[in-house]
């Protein structure tokens, strides 16, 4: 064997090799329905293309997206791919050894967007359990299981889904998403904060830092892809991917703290913030099981949607970040601050605000449930007399809650549930018509979850939480243990567990269920269970 064939021996083994001459039928970024037996090249790879694991998300009665990203060498710059697009085939089945095969196809993996797949599957029945794998030459990834949605209609007797946020990585173990995995579930929202910006050691949690950020605070794409693809090594993190179809939405560390529009937290230009965005949209979409209809362009990715379960449930997923207007008053805890009252201020934007009134009106589910980022109901952060509220939530743009509070009583929705994630907290909370007179009427219920890992190990009870209790008799649970929330709905009542560990600090924590509450159909409001 001479010299140079073993130079390019060693190349193959570097990177991978015979990708020319690939032909693929599939459809950028699009669905291939054909089944699809097409001669691939034949790809060798160095190493494990799938270590980013694989998801499903945003579940239809027909299909849904199925997700991965090759990358056998996840850190670097390149993801361990040429730049040149290739196939990956794809498999649907009923069962997990794939006996039953109900779809399959292909669809082609772009180096413009990081060898991210995303196969929009359709032919499938509604409300069905299926196994989903990807091939990409040799390789053959792990195998993921998703469910369809329902028929539009259809009368569903129970709906159980999960939601979380607030993932920072050096902060503690993912173990919550171990414990989530092993859940019967019909679905999972991700409610924002899927990585965060900084550089390693910047944010510390008070339990101590347990792992660290790989690179710098993130801004150029390929830091953002760097980040993305560390946070989905985590082998606790892929289990819950792989056992749920996932619905997500981004808040504020996707990007940077506290943006709002086109305006960053602090030292940057907008030039050069608006960039950042950019590259931050572009890694987020490759990174997360979202249809073709969240594709970014430039500035702009639409991601506020709806999900609708049979008869039993619509989700209105909102992004309170992409539309909003600056932080009032200087985005602090503010006693009194008379912009957060000024009603051509929106914290989702005019056009969002009518989207979601208008789908809320004409909405046929028993259970109208808002999956959202930041703290909805009044949330008054000072024991004393004064109030003082914070601008980055919902008092910072009091109008736009106010103009949706009246839209749910005009229009009589049903059941209205609200979520949310950034506050590293459990809270439960009655939604009022007049947050400041308890004996108003309770048009809603608000329940906000606490982080995965964020802030570090967390408390049962802890000194401000005492606090918001006392200040906001609307407040009915705090907890800062970390863990998600886990709902079952039927078609007479919820119920909602906040499911928490002792520990993320160390591996391996066990979980329980810290607190239940109960909401009867028609009936709105708390009630322990
Ligand atoms: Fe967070
Ligand atoms: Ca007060």
């Amino acid at each position: 064997m001479d010299r140079i064939t073993e130079r390019e021996r060693t190349l193959t083994r570097r990177r991978f090799l015979g990708v020319g001459g690939l032909t693929t039928a599939a459809v950028l970024l699009g669905t291939s329905t054909i089944n699809s037996h097409q001669a691939l090249a034949n790809p060798s790879f160095l190493d494990d293309p799938f270590k980013l694991g694989v998801a499903s998300g945003d579940p239809l009665p027909n299909g849904v997206v199925l997700w991965t990203r090759l990358a056998p060498d996840p850190f670097d710059p390149s993801g361990g791919m040429p730049p040149e697009a290739f196939g990956v085939r794809y498999e649907v089945a009923e069962d997990p050894a794939f006996q039953r095969i109900r779809q399959r196809g292909t669809v082609e993996a772009m180096p413009e967007l990081a060898h991210s797949v995303h196969a929009e599957v359709t032919g499938l029945l509604p409300g069905r359990e299926y196994y989903y794998r990807f091939k990409a030459g040799p390789e053959i990834s792990p195998v993921g299981r998703t469910k369809t949605a329902p028929a539009v209609g259809e009368s569903v007797s129970a709906f159980k889904f999960a939601f979380a946020s607030c993932q920072m990585y050096e902060h503690g173990y993912f173990t919550a998403y171990r414990h989530m995995a092993s859940e019967d579930l019909d679905v999972v929202l991700h409610l924002g904060d899927s990585i965060y910006e900084h550089g390693p050691n910047q944010y510390r949690a008070a339990s101590g830092n347990v792992r660290q950020h790989i690179g710098p605070e993130v801004s150029s794409l390929f830091d953002y892809r760097r980040r993305h693809a560390q946070y989905r090594t985590d082998p606790d993190l892929q289990a819950a991917h792989a056992a749920f179809p996932w619905i997500v939405t981004l808040d504020d560390h996707e990007i940077d703290n506290n943006w709002a529009d086109e305006i960053p937290e602090r030292n940057q230009s907008i030039e050069a913030f608006r960039q950042r965005r950019i590259n931050a949209f572009q890694a987020y979409y490759e990174h997360m099981p979202l249809r073709s209809s969240a594709v970014p362009h430039g500035l702009d990715m639409q991601l506020y949607r709806r999900a609708t379960f049979g008869d039993m449930v619509e989700f209105s997923v909102l992004d309170t970040r992409q539309y909003r207007d600056d932080q009032a008053c200087g985005d602090g805890v503010d006693v009194d601050c008379a912009d957060r009252l000024d009603p051509s201020r929106s914290i989702m934007g005019f056009e969002q605000e009518r989207w979601l009134s208008d789908g809320l009106g004409r909405s046929n589910a028993r259970w109208n449930v808002i999956a959202q980022q930041v703290v909805m109901a009044q949330f008054d952060h000072s024991s004393g007399p004064e109030q003082a509220f914070q601008n980055d939530i919902w008092d910072g743009y009091k109008p736009s809650r106010d103009r949706l509070f009246t839209g749910l009583i005009e229009q009589n929705v049903r059941n209205p549930v609200v979520l949310t994630g950034d506050v590293h907290r459990n809270l439960a909370m009655d939604l009022k018509s007049d947050f400041d007179n308890p004996d108003s009427t309770t048009i809603g219920v608000e329940f906000a979850g606490t982080s995965i890992s964020s802030g570090g190990d967390g408390q049962d009870t802890d000194a401000s939480g005492l606090t918001f209790l006392a200040a906001n008799p609307h407040f009915k649970f705090n907890n800062t243990l970390r863990g998600y929330v886990r709902c079952s709905l039927t078609s007479s009542q919820g119920r909602t567990d906040y499911r928490v560990l002792p520990y993320v600090s160390q591996p391996g924590a066990p979980v329980s269920t810290r607190k239940s509450f109960i909401v009867e159909e028609g009936k709105p409001g708390l009630q322990d269970a």
